[in-house]
This record gives C-alpha cells, structure tokens and sequence, in this order.
C-alpha cells in the first residue's frame, strides 16, 4: 500500500519530454527538505489516500494516456529509508499495460528491479539545504553511478545563480561518461514571475557549458496551480 497525494492528467513540464501529455501519481512523502520545494504538501507521509497498486493503476487508466510519471514528495524513499514498499510493483504492473513510465527522484537512493523508460533524476545542489533542517538530500555521487547505469536517466539541476555550474561540473566529474545531452539545467523558481527572471541566465549556462536548457513549462502555463 502506498499513500497518494493526487493522481492527475497534465503535460509534462519538464524534461526531456516537456509538452507530453502525461498522467502523474503524486506520492506522499519526503525525507528531505529543500528550501524551494515547490510540492511541500507531499513531504508528510501519512497524507493522502492510501491505495494498492492495483487501484492506483486502475485510476491512471481513466484517461487514455500512455505516459505516467511517478512523483512525489520522494516517490522511491519509504519512510523508513529504504525503497516504499509497492513500488517496484507498481511500476511492473504500469508496463504491463504497456505504460511508459517515467520516475522522479532525488537520486539519493538505488534501487535494483524497477520497471522504469526514464529515470529523472534531479540531484540536489548546496542551495536546496534549509537552515531550519539538517538532513539535506545532497549528491552521493556512487549512487549516481549505479543509478544512471541501470536505467535510462536524465540528470535535472535545479539552477539559482551562475555560480552553481561549478557544482554541476564538479559531480559530473566524479560520474563516468555522462551523455551531455542527458543533462538539464532548469531555473529554480515556484512562479511564473521566478521563471522569468531566471530563464535568461540558465540559457546562457546552458550555451556556454553544452546542456540542455529546462524549462518548466507547467509554471509558464498554470504559474502556481496545483493538479493542472
Ligand atoms: S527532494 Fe523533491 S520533494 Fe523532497 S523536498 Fe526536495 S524538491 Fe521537495
């Protein structure tokens, strides 16, 4: 069993496959506290509805949509600190059906067996820690390494100011052989104005150091609306 914030049909807003027309499951549950969380209603784990993976299936079946995204919160980590339980499940059942299902996560856990098209991992730079809480997500650069060889994967840097391109390339140097296409830069903002202003410098990051610009496309759309 798992606890569900919201199941939902939306596009896609970041990533690779920005624009696609996507169902998302949005977990319940964080072990980690970024400063600029914008899903900050889906760090407590006992929210939301708890459901199986059979009724979560059947629910993302309402729409006639081939990609799902599994999100959270931190869809992988259970409250434990080990993988949820049901997860690995769900995404088998999930392919079953023929679904392309991507995973979002933090990237701070590896976990082996998942039924997974693209793993989007976005590793946490300094700047997500919070004043007020100790455990940060940080990078573990060995976990990386397992991660991105086991699954299709993109890498999504959250991006506050210039001087954060020194992070990104200092763990990419401890990572083997990442496809600089495989790398997304994405401004960190929880609004549309955020975005605006942001957008410019995290271009031109992108131009100088060879990664893909991210957009968020869901803020430039709906801004700071839930579900949509
Ligand atoms: S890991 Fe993700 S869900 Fe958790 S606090 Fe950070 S941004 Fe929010």
């Amino acid at each position: 069993m798992m606890r569900v914030i919201e199941i939902f049909y939306s596009l896609q807003g970041e990533g690779m496959l920005t624009g696609v027309p996507s169902v998302f499951v949005r977990l319940a549950g964080c072990p980690f506290r970024c400063r600029w969380c914008d899903t900050a209603y889906a760090w407590d784990y006992s929210a939301g509805e708890e459901l199986d993976p059979a009724a979560i299936v059947e629910r993302t079946g309402q729409w006639a949509c081939r990609f799902v995204v599994l999100t959270g919160g931190e869809p992988l980590i259970g409250l434990d600190g080990a993988v949820r339980p049901g997860f690995v499940d769900l995404t088998g059942c999930l392919k079953a059906l023929g679904k392309h299902v991507t995973i979002e996560t933090s990237g701070n856990l590896f976990v082996p067996d998942l039924t997974c098209d693209l793993l989007s991992i976005s590793p946490k730079l300094g700047h997500a820690t919070s004043p007020a809480f100790h455990q940060t997500p940080g990078c573990d650069p060995e976990t990386l390494c397992r991660l991105i060889a086991a699954y299709p994967y993109q890498l999504k840097f959250v991006i506050e100011s210039p001087q954060n391109i020194n992070e990104v390339r200092g763990l990419l140097r401890q990572l083997p052989s990442v496809d600089p296409d495989c790398v997304l830069l994405m401004p960190q903002a929880g609004t549309r104005e955020e975005l605006r202003a942001k957008a410019t410098m995290v271009a031109e990051l992108c131009k100088e150091a060879g990664f893909r610009f991210c957009d968020r496309l869901h803020i430039g759309l709906w801004d700071t609306l839930r579900g949509r």
